[in-house]
């Protein structure tokens, strides 16, 4: 029997099926120009529905690519014009907050700020953040295993999951809605869902892991000159700060001279440093918070490691601070852009970045490098511009990835692997590692049905 979209039309309604220019109008990633090209976009509103829609995909070998808010950097939802789209995007209930146990339950592709909001409304917190909150979904941040700006306080997406309902290759539900911290009993199955890339299964609804909401909170923008300085000052900060250190963000010069020529982003500090760091810290002493960030700052003035200082007054200073960094969208210019997401010691940083940038400034001409990053938690984001030429890609990718492997770096910090970055996971996993990986796949999916390609060839 063919596989017919009439039959999918029966399990989720006529409106859950868009074909022809509905589906091809839209936006392959909210970044891209590119337009849908799948045989349907298919938008499910219930697990149940999602897992008939797969049974029956699965019974006619019919490759199934899940769209989330589409913000993803790694080319991870692309769909080929033989594919089925499943858009969680009608999957927007939050079923229930519980203040008590500090959690929240939501379906798949409810947007980030809202989880953000609900908690907030609660005087509760959902601790991940990153800059494409208002619309990606926590779907997609728990496939991705998103990171953002606070890793280094509250981690990474797995850590703020307690639960997880996935629907597999084949239609089976796994309803594994976990609602404590503690349960070691037998495999903790969300975790093989966290971080795949929607390979191993659709998560279809989450049980979120809240935090209590900090009273305060203090934002600061120091400028540097020495690289070595900046662990020296991470260190300093964290330890005065006694924990409620929550971003450790640099700029490197390249990055913070040229946004703050845009006149919506004026430079809080002189433009002639080598890199400036934004710091966040989050407490619960509106008191004594203050003093404590302002103590912190200044033994690290006083010790040599920063030259300068400027602490913000007020929350629209604040934002003003974070837009700087968040204004990555700035670094496009009339030629492809090559976005990088590495992930490697902070010990080794400083020469691997010189590295990267010899290698490029060798190959292309002109070559313009964008330095940013989550230092704190060993993650440096270069935007790259190498010339107009499309084809130049591979070579690009080769100077960034390649000097990785010699100090254990990871080609992909927390943006994944999709289908851009998969040529070059041998950097970064063995060929045992990525055979165990397969192993995985072909037992959860065996014939290979979900988001078909992605992160290594079958
Ligand atoms: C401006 C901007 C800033 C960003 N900042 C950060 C950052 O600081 N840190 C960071 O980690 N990332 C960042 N990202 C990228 C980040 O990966 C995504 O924003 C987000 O986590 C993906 O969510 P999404 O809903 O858009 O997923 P999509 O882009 O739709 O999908 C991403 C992947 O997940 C799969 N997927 C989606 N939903 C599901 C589901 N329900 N079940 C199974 N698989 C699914 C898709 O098939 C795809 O492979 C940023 C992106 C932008 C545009």
């Amino acid at each position: 029997m063919k596989f017919d979209l009439n039959a999918i039309r029966n399990i989720v309604g006529e409106s859950g099926v868009l074909v022809g220019t509905d589906a091809s109008s839209r936006q392959e990633q909210i970044w891209s120009s590119k337009h849908v090209d799948a045989q349907a976009i298919v938008r499910p509103r219930t697990t149940q529905e999602v897992s008939s829609l797969l049974a029956y995909c699965y019974e006619h070998n019919q490759p199934v690519v899940v769209h989330g808010g589409l913000t993803g950097m790694v080319y991870g939802a692309t769909t080929r014009s033989c594919d089925i789209a499943l858009s969680t995007e009608r999957m927007q209930s939050v079923e229930s907050v519980d203040p008590i146990n500090r959690s929240m339950t939501v379906q798949a592709g409810v947007k980030l700020q809202e989880v953000q909001e609900n908690a907030a409304v609660n005087g509760l917190m959902f601790t991940l953040d990153l800059g494409a909150r208002g619309s990606c979904t926590i779907g997609g941040n728990i496939s991705t295993n998103a990171g953002g700006n606070q890793v280094i306080r509250y981690g990474m997406t797995r850590d703020m999951i307690l639960g997880l309902e996935v629907v597999l290759a084949d239609g089976t539900m796994v309803t594994s809605m976990n609602d404590m911290i503690k349960n070691n009993a037998g495999y903790d199955l969300k975790q093989l869902f966290i971080g795949t890339e929607g390979t191993l299964g659709i998560i279809t609804r989450a049980v979120l892991r809240l935090r209590e909401q900090p009273l305060s909170s203090e934002c600061a923008m120091l400028a540097v000159n020495k690289f070595d300085h900046l662990p020296a000052i991470l260190k300093t900060i964290d330890q005065r700060l006694g924990g409620t250190l929550t971003s450790f963000e640099v700029m490197w010069h390249d990055f913070y001279s040229f946004i703050t020529e845009f006149k919506d982003h004026p430079p809080p500090l002189p433009k002639d440093f080598s890199y400036y760091v934004l710091i966040e810290a989050k407490g619960g002493n509106i008191h004594h918070d203050r003093e404590n960030v302002e103590g912190a700052l200044a033994s690290v003035v006083e010790a040599g490691l920063a030259e300068e200082v400027v602490i913000a007054q007020n929350q629209a200073q604040r934002d003003a601070f974070w837009a700087i960094r968040d204004a990555v969208e700035k670094t496009v210019i009339d030629q492809p852009m090559y976005v990088f997401d590495v992930s490697l010691k902070i010990g080794s940083m400083e020469a691997y970045v010189d590295e990267v940038k010899r290698r490029l400034q060798a190959k292309f001409e002109p070559c313009y490098v964008f330095t940013f990053g989550h230092l704190g938690d060993g993650n440096i984001h270069f935007n790259i511009h190498a010339g107009k030429d499309p084809s130049l890609k591979h070579a690009v990718d080769e100077c960034v990835y390649e000097p990785l492997r010699k100090i254990n770096g990871s080609i992909s910090a927390e943006h994944g692997i999709g289908h851009e970055k998969k040529e070059f996971l041998s950097v970064s996993r063995s060929t045992t590692e990525v055979q165990v990986m397969r192993t995985l796949k072909q037992a959860l999916d065996p014939k290979g049905i979900l988001n078909p390609g992605l992160i290594f060839d079958p």
